[in-house]
């Protein structure tokens, strides 16, 4: 008897611990900004890591609520990012309706999982007639859900931050005529690096902004961290929407010394991160091998080295 209460009381207590892991919508519910920080709906801090999608029009497969449940349960993702091409071909721009419905499948795979979900308008080029359309559409269907994060500019490449700062501005009175709250990250300059040329000149009159910052740990460095210390010193809200661990062409040895600094750096600055990305491309960063399956599921052996170190991150806190 006495077993079977042992055996009943442990498993309670799991199920409890589970409950409060699991659905980090319930436990933070509506996310705004105070100050430099991403809080909850208690006023704490929040940090959410995840991972992001490849661009969904290479790597359409993984666009299902299956895989944003296993990011979910078996990688502790709290966060996923859906990134949604714009320029290349069966893109956005290319191809508005099939795009919006893969990245829609994420979206409310994230519901149902109850994470946090960015929808990312993954450009490299300017393209507002188009990021409007399509952020007025997401906004009116998706902005009364606390799960939903925008993320109106993923890599601004060649404009100026005054290019980036006029165009930021357009989409987010597109945004909050529909919602008025939901956080929205805005992209800096030449990869989204140039947070130092933000920090002089933010954004002025909105609520709930935070602004983008990527790395590759191999190619950048103290630099790079450097420019993330000056903006959050001015009070520049930062969030890093996309990193990893190799170099900045996706490909090459992944360097460990070099991805522990931006991880303690990010730690120490409470500022969560998403690595890139669930793709099954023969590069290092993308995480996953051709075996995986489209839904999820994957053994160890269906991960690339930083799919494994991702997911391991992800559940320890830490990289051994
Ligand atoms: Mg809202």
């Amino acid at each position: 008897m006495k077993h079977i209460q042992v055996v009943f009381l442990s498993a309670l207590i799991i199920f409890c611990f589970e409950a409060v892991r699991s659905q980090p919508v319930k436990r933070h519910g509506n996310l705004s900004v105070q100050g430099t920080r991403m809080v909850d709906q208690n006023g704490s801090t929040v940090v959410l890591k995840g991972v992001s999608f490849g661009w969904h029009n290479w790597w359409p497969r993984f666009y299902n609520k299956e895989t944003v449940h296993w990011l979910y349960k078996d990688w502790n993702c709290s966060i996923v990012r859906a990134a949604m091409g714009v320029e290349p071909e069966k893109g956005y721009l290319d191809s508005p309706g099939w795009s919006e419905k893969k990245i829609e499948a994420v979206i409310e795979g994230a519901v149902k999982e109850d994470i946090y979900v960015i929808i990312d308008w993954h450009s490299h080029g300017l393209h507002l007639k188009g990021a409007l359309a399509f952020f007025e559409e997401m906004a009116g269907k998706y902005g009364h859900y606390p799960h939903i994060i925008y993320e109106i500019y993923n890599e601004p490449v060649r404009q100026s931050w005054q290019e980036v700062k006029s165009y930021s501005v357009e989409v987010i009175k597109k945004i909050r005529e529909s919602d008025p709250d939901n956080i929205i990250l805005v992209g800096s300059p030449h990869w989204c690096q140039d947070i130092h040329l933000v920090a002089d000149d933010p954004i002025e009159g909105f609520d709930n902004l935070m602004y983008t910052t990527h790395f590759y740990a191999a190619t950048h460095g103290q630099y790079l961290r450097d420019r993330g210390d000056y903006a959050l010193k001015k009070g520049i809200p930062l969030y890093v929407s996309e990193c990893a661990g190799m170099s900045a062409n996706g490909d090459g040895p992944i360097d460990y010394e070099a991805w522990n600094t931006w991880i303690d750096w990010m730690d120490k600055n409470d500022i969560g991160w998403i690595c890139w990305s669930v793709a099954d491309k023969n590069e290092t960063c993308s995480m996953l091998k051709k075996s995986a399956g489209s839904k999820g599921e994957w053994e160890e052996a269906d991960l690339k080295e930083s799919g494994i170190k991702t997911r391991e991150l992800l559940r320890t806190g830490s990289l051994k």
